[in-house]
């Protein structure tokens, strides 16, 4: 039985689909106005672990991710340009031209890291209706106001609101930058839909003049449209916890009259060398700038499977090198078992299967199942083990089924190697030739031979 970490009660709990055998599933998807970094993926990643450990258990999954192409200001509160609108004036193109592009962009990386798309994709702006009927209802049951530049909620009518963060209002409001809208009831209280002014490019039609949804709401309208009420499970990084998925149990609760998420799942953010993911640092790196420096996505996944996926994972290229080389290895040492003609014992191998489910099972304690395959990767060559371990694949989504044979040298090629190697890579791509064939004699003065291939490159040794 599936136990996973609920948000709202700090427990883990077994997971019990509220309609037998299926489980039913929300997941906050990306804002489309630029690429996803490596810690967006990492969100991603955390989603698709827990939907093959869903079905990894034998159950069904509905999924549904939203795509955010319009709607999502600067801050997440209710401030600042809307964020398509910013791209779209900058890139000279109209949001929609922005929004087809990242959104490709988005499903190509999802593809690469084996991330398997949820049932339902839905856009925000394929959904606009949904959600002005929403804000029409939770006007009607006196749980929203409106002032002279939109409608917003009331919190003050919602006592439970902060039950999530468990912050109360005052934290809240003092974490919050403060923002002058002397028509608001309550400082904490926010846009369910912006009015909008004449120079916005994406307004609608609404009973209250041309205008354009609040973020939050997208989430709310889209989550009840394609799964009822109350559903299963709401995944999202945690910094959704204290603001956006607040406001969600906000409007759900105040319009159904009844809990509409049994569990609220949060993946822990990715730093980098220690600290936050800025652009303004140059370290929001993408899944394409990593192929750029010779890594393998799926290396990536790796990296991001060694960690729990309720602790903060920090991004390094030595984590990442360490990553690749031990991803490669676990590719080779399973080509082993698949040539080999021997089976291991079946009471040892059924032993192996029950530890990987246990951790599996024990709110995706992915790093500990990585090392039960390991463990059993290390027993002598069988053919059983391999197919084991394609079925523990299920989950971890590795394809451990490319295993194949190790390209020449037994001996891992040393990690300086390996940097410089990179670093000439780089150098190749910024046709900085005199750097390149530098760094290649430095490889060479270290006794290896680097070879410029399809995929980047190939070092072996003298
Ligand atoms: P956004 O497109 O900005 O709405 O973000 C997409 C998803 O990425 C959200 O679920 C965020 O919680 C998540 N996210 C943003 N930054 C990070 C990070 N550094 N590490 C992990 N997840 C993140
Ligand atoms: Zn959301």
């Amino acid at each position: 039985m599936l136990k996973v970490y609920n948000t709202l009660t700090r427990e883990k709990e077994e997971l019990q689909p509220i309609k037998p055998g299926i489980v039913t599933m929300y997941s906050c998807g990306p804002t489309v106005y630029n690429y996803a970094h490596i810690g967006n993926l990492r969100t991603y990643v955390f989603m698709d672990m827990l939907r093959r450990a869903i079905k990894y258990n034998g159950l069904k999954i509905k999924g549904v991710m939203n795509v955010t192409d319009v709607g999502h200001l600067l801050s997440d509160g209710d401030e600042g340009e809307d964020k398509m609108e910013k791209a779209a004036k900058e890139q000279k193109k109209t949001p929609r031209e922005i929004a087809d592009r990242y959104t490709e962009i988005f499903f190509r990386d999802l593809e690469l890291l084996n991330i398997g798309k949820p049932e339902i994709i839905a856009k925000a702006t394929d959904h606009i209706d949904d959600m002005i009927k929403y804000v029409t209802d939770l006007l009607d049951k006196g749980y929203a106001y409106e002032t002279s530049d939109g409608i917003y909620f009331d919190i003050s009518a919602f006592p439970e609101y902060g039950k999530l963060s468990r912050l109360n209002l005052e934290d809240q409001i003092a974490g919050a930058r403060v923002e002058v809208n002397a028509e608001k009831r309550n400082p904490a209280d926010f846009a369910l839909w912006k009015k909008a002014e004449k120079n916005h490019i994406m307004q609608w039609q609404s009973p209250w003049g041309m205008g354009y949804p609040g973020w939050h709401i997208e989430c709310s309208a889209m989550s009840r449209k394609y799964l009822g009420v109350t559903f299963d499970i709401h995944t999202g990084g945690v910094d959704h916890i204290p603001v956006h998925h607040e406001n969600e149990i906000a409007q759900s609760e105040a319009r159904e009259g009844c809990k509409t998420v049994n569990v609220w799942m949060h993946g822990e953010f990715m730093l980098v060398d220690g600290g936050k993911m800025s652009k303004s640092l140059g370290n929001t790196y993408t899944i394409a700038q990593l192929e750029e420096r010779g890594y393998s996505p799926l290396a990536f996944r790796y990296f991001c499977l060694n960690a729990h996926y309720r602790k903060k994972l920090n991004f390094t290229f030595e984590g990442m090198d360490a990553a690749q080389t031990a991803y490669t290895r676990l590719l080779e040492t399973l080509y082993k078992h698949k040539v080999s003609k021997e089976d291991l014992p079946s009471e040892k191998l059924e032993s192996y299967k029950a530890q990987f489910c246990a951790a599996v099972n024990d709110d995706l304690n992915l790093p500990l199942a990585l090392g039960v395959l390991w463990t059993m990767a290390k027993e002598t060559p069988c053919k059983n083990v391999y197919r084991a371990a394609l079925d523990f694949d299920r989950v971890l989504g590795l394809s451990l089924d490319k295993a194949h044979a190790p390209e020449k040298s037994e001996e891992p090629v040393p990690q300086n190697v390996i940097e410089l190697a990179n670093k000439r890579l780089a150098a190749r791509k910024a046709k900085d030739w005199a750097q390149s064939d530098k760094l290649r004699d430095e490889i060479a003065a270290l006794g290896y031979k680097i070879a410029d291939s399809k995929d980047g490159y190939t070092v072996e040794k003298i």
